[in-house]
């Protein structure tokens, strides 16, 4: 859809949610502007010598419940739009979990796979460095998104300590483990995937066993929710990137398919071979006759266009706003039950909250006590989602926003900061 404004579509589910909450407007209007936004210019040496000019965002939508908290993305099609809707997203999220942060999220305009390693870090220094007025351990905190990682926020940590004079870890989270980072971290987005995958799947009496997947998007999220859902017994019958997608009908190899993209930066799954496995358009994977979809990929996938052909019964959005309200309308119809993004992949940030609380504390936490909190909280997210869409007769994107809407709203009156 070219008119798709990513931002407007939350404002969308956002003012439904108020309604059906019965809020006035006077409540949570100012949900409706970020707080801050925020646009940097970055000049970075290229390896050639030339210098190259980049355009950086951070928007700081709500602070209402804490520090503002979410990642930063390095695409080429990142814009203020964009990163504002996805900011208000985190905001939202963060609620839903019920951890102590507000919402933010940073990006940069660039084709992060024409970059090499030493201009991605040359231009990762110099974000953290226009920034630095901005974020702090206890005003803003980024992580990983799409085309950054662990070693992206150790280049980040270590300009702000630079700059600060002191060591500080907890300005950014999903850091590699030797420098402050978290057991659990890398996997939790994946990992918290599996989980609402298990919570719905109990709901709706679908054994794990057997169930036939499809997962939209190989990286961070949809490569490690595939690792774990074929743990639990699932058959992964499709698996996407950029490059287009991969199909089996008797299941994939995903340790096998994730382990080869992993092996080489820039490796894609037009790389990958193996007998019985075809390759297939992104269009078709989303229109697998699977029982479970996951988008684990952009925004704007399940479209006016792409959702009538989804035979999947359930979806559980891996990315953020991989659906359109048309989208969306269209799912309800056929009778498709979505666990919304802001539920979904909520798993990321509670591990970053338990990493950041390590950080402040000065302490470390073992792996089973991560996971064993992590499962804690997503499955008490769940529930409270459910009921609140139950007890509302609506859809758990719905609850998931009412659950949302309503604890920033309580926590701001409380504040006193609307009036
Ligand atoms: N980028 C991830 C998200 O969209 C993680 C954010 C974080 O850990 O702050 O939820």
């Amino acid at each position: 859809m070219s008119n798709y404004n990513p931002y407007e579509e939350v404002l969308r589910t956002l003012d439904m949610a108020a309604e059906m909450l019965g809020l006035s407007d006077d409540d949570y209007i100012q949900l409706k502007y970020p707080e801050r936004e925020v646009k940097v210019s970055l000049p970075v040496k290229m390896d050639d010598g030339s210098i190259r000019v980049f355009e950086g965002y951070r928007v700081q939508h709500s602070g209402v419940r804490g520090p503002y908290k979410g990642g930063i993305r390095y695409h080429q099609n990142v814009d203020m739009d964009e990163i504002k809707a996805l900011a208000m997203m985190m905001s939202l999220k963060c609620a839903v979990v019920d951890v102590p942060y507000g919402g933010g999220k940073g990006g940069v305009t660039v084709d992060a796979t024409r970059l090499s390693t030493s201009e991605m870090e040359r231009l990762t220094r110099r974000f953290a460095t226009r920034l630095y007025p901005v974020i702090g351990p206890h005003i803003d905190i980024p992580a990983p998104d799409v085309n950054t990682n662990g070693e992206v926020m150790a280049w980040f940590m270590d300009t702000f300590s630079t700059l600060s004079g002191q060591l500080s870890p907890g300005v950014v989270t999903g850091k590699p483990v030797p420098v402050g980072g978290s057991v659990g971290r890398r996997d939790a987005t994946g990992c918290g995937i599996m989980l609402m995958v298990r919570e719905i799947a109990k709901k709706l009496n679908l054994n794990l066993k057997g169930a036939r997947v499809a997962v939209q998007g190989a990286g961070n999220v949809g490569g490690t929710a595939a690792t774990f859902l074929q743990r639990e017994g699932c058959k992964i019958l499709g698996l996407s990137d950029v490059s287009g997608a991969i199909y089996s009908e008797d299941g994939l190899d995903i340790e096998g398919v994730i382990t080869f993209l992993r092996a080489k930066r820039g490796r894609t799954l037009a790389d990958y071979s193996a007998p019985d496995v075809t390759r297939i358009s992104n269009d078709e994977l989303l229109s697998l006759n699977v029982d479970i979809l996951i988008p684990a990929a952009l925004e704007n996938t399940i479209t006016g266009k792409t959702a009538p052909g989804i035979k999947a019964k359930i979806i559980v959005e891996g990315a953020n706003g991989p659906t359109t309200s048309e989208g969306d309308s269209i799912l309800q119809q056929n009778g498709v039950t979505v666990v919304p993004d802001i539920l979904a992949n909520a798993g990321g940030v509670a591990v970053s909250y338990f990493e950041w609380i390590q950080n402040i504390q000065g302490v470390k936490w073992d792996e089973e006590k991560i996971n064993e909190r992590l499962e804690n909280l997503m499955v008490k997210a769940f529930n409270d989602v459910w009921n609140t869409a139950q007890e509302a007769k609506t859809s758990l994107r719905m609850g998931a926003y009412m659950l949302a809407v309503d604890r920033i709203v309580t926590a701001s009156k409380l504040r006193g900061i609307a009036y």
